[in-house]
């Protein structure tokens, strides 16, 4: 089913997603299902797989290092379709615009249509990490919107190189990444919502935020959204703080800021143990304070540990 449906079955109740990352390349699934079955019992719709795209190593031959491109957490597509045939419900695989070309994007989305996957997340994707900008794959796209106009075609039944088969159309019901502290890239909240606005114009149909720490900044985004003329449903991105350097990596990865009182309760913490508390504690006043403004899906950054979302949603739910 697709998210936009599941979100208008539940006819105003707040509902439970998580978004999960794939294993290290050589680690075995298992590892997966052992974090997913704890927070079956809060009943997700769906279950997000990031996308992680490729990297340099560096191998060690001799003293002489060899560079090599490879992708260290490949797997979403196959991840996607066994998470959903094991417990029966819908997963999003994310597609991204870096490292792919539009055909490689073609054959993942048809992928996907065979497998009964229905929602795709569609993201451009980070710099790789020895750029300081985002290049854009030889033949591939450059934004998001590039991407979600790929998807909408698709489910119009236009393929690339002209190929129309109006009878095989795609339907993926598609979401997209909103910042409501704007993306590290755009020069103003303002631009960056015009930019979110032409990715739900070319066709997406939700959008899922950036991780928050303050609700306030949500609500004045949807506010600032709305304003804009962008009405699809806007999913909050929940991730609670697990350990004491979050305080330094969140801001700086994902551009974000901290409350102050959040900074001051973890660093009167001892270990990250009590980092761990803390973190839950926070994200349950948030999930709660949410929940009651009537937000259609909480959705939580599990980053592979699930502990911490099970006691949140133990809470919330
Ligand atoms: P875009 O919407 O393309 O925006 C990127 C920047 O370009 C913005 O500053 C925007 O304002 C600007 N822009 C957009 N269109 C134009 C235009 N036409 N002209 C000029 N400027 C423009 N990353 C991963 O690698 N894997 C994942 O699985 C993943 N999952 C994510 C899930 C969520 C919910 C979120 C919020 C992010 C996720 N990311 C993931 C991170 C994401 O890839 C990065 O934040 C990336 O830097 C931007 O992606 P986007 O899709 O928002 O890009």
């Amino acid at each position: 089913m697709k998210v936009t449906e599941h979100i208008g079955n539940a006819k105003g109740e707040t509902l439970f997603s998580f978004e999960i990352i794939p294993p290290v390349k050589g680690h075995n699934i298992q590892e997966l299902y052992d974090n997913i079955d704890p927070l079956m019992e809060f009943n997700p719709p769906f279950i997000d797989v990031t996308t992680s795209r490729e990297e340099y190593v560096y191998i060690d031959r001799d003293g002489l290092l060899d560079k090599k491109l490879t992708r260290m957490r490949p797997g979403t597509v196959g991840i996607c379709a066994s998470i959903k045939h094991k417990y029966n419900v819908d997963t999003i695989p994310h597609v991204l615009c870096g490292g792919f070309t539009k055909e490689e994007t073609e054959y993942l989305l048809i992928d996907c249509h065979y497998l009964g996957i229905q929602n795709v997340m569609a993201l451009r994707g980070d710099a790789m990490k020895e750029e300081k900008y985002f290049e854009p794959t030889s033949g591939g796209h450059a934004y998001a919107s590039d991407l979600v106009q790929q998807i909408h075609k698709l489910n119009c039944g236009e393929y690339l190189h002209e190929v129309v088969e109006r009878d095989h159309c795609a339907d993926f019901c598609i979401g997209v990444a909103g910042y409501p502290e704007k993306h590290m890239e755009a020069p103003s909240l303002q631009t960056d919502l015009k930019r979110l606005k032409q990715k739900v114009d070319e066709g997406a149909h939700y959008v899922v935020t950036q991780m928050f720490f303050d609700n306030k900044k949500y609500f004045e985004f949807v506010d600032a959204a709305r304003a804009a003329g962008i009405t699809v449903p806007i999913i909050p991105g929940i991730k609670p703080v697990a350990v004491k350097r979050h305080l330094q990596l969140l801001p700086q990865v994902f551009r974000i800021d901290l409350p102050q009182e959040l900074i001051d309760a973890v660093e009167a913490c001892k270990n990250n143990k009590q980092v761990r508390q803390v973190g839950i504690e926070w994200a349950i006043e948030q999930s709660r304070e949410l929940k009651q403004a009537g937000v259609p899906v909480l959705h939580y950054y599990s980053m592979g540990k699930s502990d911490n979302i099970k006691a949140i949603a133990e809470a919330v739910f």
